[in-house]
């Protein structure tokens, strides 16, 4: 059984189109799933995991009324061919797995990849994750793509947390791989540097994505972000659906 996020009192399984990296822009299917490891003060799926009685500050504190959300109003539990049947429906073979942090509950994808992977079906598999986790070796064989976003000190999570080495050496070395650093100020791209750097990370497979999650944000860092990937050759991310729905869920 899955713990997915649930929106409107349904499971948080979507068509769309993939807002940010690499894939930007194609038509994809997200299974959106609960819980994360860590907690980050401008997540955005915050209803995945910032739980009442949990000590973690958000950005969102200082909106009026908003509180902390209840664990089981959030969440969706479902099994290997609830979630298949659903995804089936869309007729998209891009399938991104998100949260949340996905492989917080890997052992449990095991059994649902094997059925997504299954020929007839023959879904292209990526992940959204923080990088905090290696994927187990059954995950990743049945895995095309992972999006890893390691979390800079602007999230506020501790470095002990948000810093896995042997999970980022895993990703770095993986060719499945590309990594998508979130940045705010300019002074965020020096951690960015020394992670690239440590862990021999080609730019060519670095997006630099601007933090924000209204238009307003997003262009007030863009020109800057555009320079730094024009003299490093990575590669700048916009998050596409802020442009296009704003901060809305389940688009
Ligand atoms: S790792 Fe991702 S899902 Fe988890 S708190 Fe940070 S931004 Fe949110």
């Amino acid at each position: 059984m899955i713990k997915l996020a649930k929106l409107n009192n349904r499971p948080e399984i979507f068509h769309s189109i993939q807002g940010e990296g690499k894939n930007l822009g194609k038509p994809s299917v997200f299974i959106r799933l609960s819980l994360c490891n860590l907690y980050c003060k401008w997540c955005d799926t915050d209803y995945t995991w910032n739980w009442q009685g949990t000590p973690y500050p958000h950005n969102n504190d200082a909106i009026p009324g908003y509180q902390k959300f209840e664990k089981d109003e959030m969440m969706a539990v479902l099994g290997d061919e609830e979630i298949a049947g659903i995804v089936d429906d869309y007729n998209c073979k891009n399938l991104v797995i998100t949260g949340g942090e996905p492989l917080v509950q890997q052992k449990s994808l095991i059994s649902l990849l094997r059925l997504l992977r299954d020929n007839e079906r023959g879904y292209h598999i990526e992940y959204e994750t923080n990088g905090t986790f290696i994927p187990l070796p059954e995950v990743d064989a049945l895995s095309h793509q992972y999006n890893v976003s390691i979390k800079l000190s602007n999230s506020g999570v501790s470095y002990e947390d948000r810093i896995e080495p042997e999970a980022i050496a895993w990703f770095a070395a993986s060719p499945k791989s590309n990594f998508k650093f979130v940045v705010d100020t300019e002074q965020d791209m020096e951690e960015v540097q020394a992670i690239i750097n440590k862990y021999n990370i080609s730019n060519d497979v670095v997006y630099l994505m601007p933090q924000g999650s209204s238009v307003e944000s997003l262009r007030q860092k863009q020109n800057w972000i555009v320079e730094v990937c024009k003299q490093y050759n990575y590669n700048y991310s916009d998050r596409m659906h802020i442009h296009i729905w704003g901060a809305k869920r389940g688009i």
